[in-house]
């Protein structure tokens, strides 16, 4: 249920960006593979919060970002391969997360 407020969040940052654009048409959205976020249920959340607004009837574009960890051991940079963490290059398991968890408005496009 979390989109929901996300999907308003958007709304609002997008609304506030959009200060004196008649209509706002695509929103690129950048969305890390571990965010846990559902582009179709964001996009149904999308049509209903932005009905009556300048937003109305605008397309969101989702960008997924890679899951990325940093191996502190041999400070190598690494995507993870399915559910195993460790890194490929020591088989160290002392990793931090690089990216992966983004959700952000990248940009609006009006007109
Ligand atoms: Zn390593």
């Amino acid at each position: 249920m979390h989109e929901l407020a996300i999907t308003q969040s958007i709304l609002e940052i997008a609304l506030r960006h959009a200060d004196g654009a008649g209509r706002i048409t695509q929103l690129n959205l950048v969305i890390g593979d571990l965010s846990s976020i559902v582009d179709d249920s964001v996009q149904f959340y999308w049509d209903v919060v932005s009905r009556g607004t300048i937003a109305e009837g605008s397309q969101l574009h989702f960008e997924r970002i890679k899951t990325r960890f940093h191996c502190r051991d041999c400070q190598t940079d690494f995507e993870p391969d399915g559910r195993a963490f460790e890194c490929p290059q020591c088989g160290g398991s002392r990793v931090s997360l690089v990216a992966g968890r983004e959700f952000q408005l990248e940009s609006i496009e009006v007109e």
